[in-house]
């Protein structure tokens, strides 16, 4: 919601959905650079703001925007009421700036909702059990409107945003890709999590585990749209085994540039060695990804993972320390401008050679593979960073992903 412009034709569209019978409950999120100008206010007087100042400033954003669009709503004739998290209530833990929701009371939005009234929610927040407002972390109107959902057993979570749905990849790196009908919660999760930045992550895990249909649609078309056709655009995020599923063998090509790969050399292969260098890492709140630990020769072996870019610097100041002192032996080296490139897809588990398909891909680009690791339904590399873009390419042609 852009401008106040934005905020009618919303209520536009929303009427229109409320015109052919549906109940709706609404979830925005602040106006664009909103949040960002707020907690830009605070970060100008401190530079360590408390965490529930910090939640108090930025819930504000979304307040303004529930009211504009109930008064935009009201403008056109429609019943509306607006409502803080709080006030439903949204019940959150404490972990202010990144809180995570316990629970919904929906009974107050049931019996708006009886009355014909369209109930607008503020996303991104909610209460603390000691009546403290607390944010979900930034993206956080995603998880408020799919928890909502949940709460209500509403048929469909739509979520409108700024990219007409989730595509094969980034079409900024393929310009072929392709937007999918459909896609399952699970390669929804590995590829968000993978840096597709579609929806907040863990408004992904909410739809699984709460098995809430959620469909991701653009904003920016024409809020007067027919309803069939806007009800059927965009990417339905649903469930393995539901009949409509594509059945690709891959669904879809995600990277993530900013890896970095530190090894440990020949550390004793002895118990404890893991646990030894990836501790500290872990106490240092550094988020390790993958892991290899290769053969041993004479009993020594060389033990490599990799983290964040952004925490490259920190995971090897905090081995430096922690490797001398505990384990010794152990020159550690490192390489921060390496790249993850991942195929996901749900069909993987129906089908074989899709490994060696990868490989021989990059290889035929000779493209060099560091490190690899799998799960159930994706298949990563790690490579230089230099061939990224050409690797996501590669792969994208290779498993038919430009084709419909
Ligand atoms: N307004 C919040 C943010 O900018 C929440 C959201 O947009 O989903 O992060
Ligand atoms: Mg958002």
């Amino acid at each position: 919601m852009g401008s106040t412009e934005r905020i009618k034709n919303v209520a536009r569209r929303i009427a229109k959905w409320h015109d052919a019978g549906h109940q709706i409950v609404v979830v925005p999120s602040a106006m664009s650079g909103e949040t960002n100008r707020l907690l830009g206010l605070a970060k100008e007087i401190s530079n360590d703001p408390d965490p529930r100042e910090l939640d108090m400033i930025a819930s504000t954003g979304e307040q303004v925007s529930v009211a504009l669009l109930a008064i935009a709503l009201h403008a056109i004739g429609k019943e509306a009421v607006s409502y803080a998290g709080w006030q439903v209530p949204i019940m959150t833990d404490s972990a202010f700036t990144k809180a995570r929701i316990r629970s919904i009371d929906d009974s107050k939005v049931r019996k708006d909702l009886d009355a014909g009234r369209v109930v607008i929610i503020t996303g991104f927040q909610g209460m603390d059990e000691d009546g403290n407002i607390s944010t979900l972390g930034r993206g956080g109107s995603d998880t408020s409107a799919v928890a909502v959902a949940a709460a209500l057993k509403a048929s469909e979570c739509l979520i409108y945003t700024d990219v007409d749905g989730v595509y094969t990849t980034d079409p900024r790196v393929v310009s072929d890709a392709r937007r999918l009908k459909t896609v399952t919660f699970e390669e929804m999760l590995e590829m968000a999590s993978l840096g597709s930045k579609v929806l907040q992550i863990r408004s992904v895990e909410f739809a699984g585990n709460y098995r809430m249909p959620t469909r991701v649609l653009s904003s920016l078309t024409d809020p007067l749209m027919p309803l069939e056709e806007e009800a059927n655009s965009g990417t339905l995020i649903s469930f393995e085994g539901d009949s409509h599923m594509e059945q690709a063998t891959i669904t879809g090509i995600a990277f993530n540039r900013d890896e970095a790969k530190i090894t440990v050399m020949s550390v004793p292969d002895k118990p404890g060695i893991a646990y030894q260098i990836l501790g500290p890492v872990a106490d240092a709140n550094i988020e390790v990804d993958m892991i290899i630990q290769n053969q041993s020769v004479d009993g020594k072996t060389d033990f490599t993972f990799t983290v964040p870019r952004a925490e490259y610097n920190k995971a090897m100041d905090v081995l430096d320390a922690s490797v001398k002192a505990h384990i010794g032996s152990g020159n550690i080296v490192g390489d921060a401008k390496v790249s993850k490139v991942s195929v996901v897809g749900v069909g993987m588990r129906s089908h074989v050679g899709i490994a060696s398909r990868m490989f021989q891909t990059l290889s035929e680009e000779g493209i060099n593979i560091l490190m690899i690791s799998t799960s159930e339904i994706k298949i990563s590399v790690l490579i230089n960073e230099k061939y990224m873009e050409l690797a996501v390419r590669a792969l994208h042609k290779a498993f038919d992903l430009d084709k419909a």
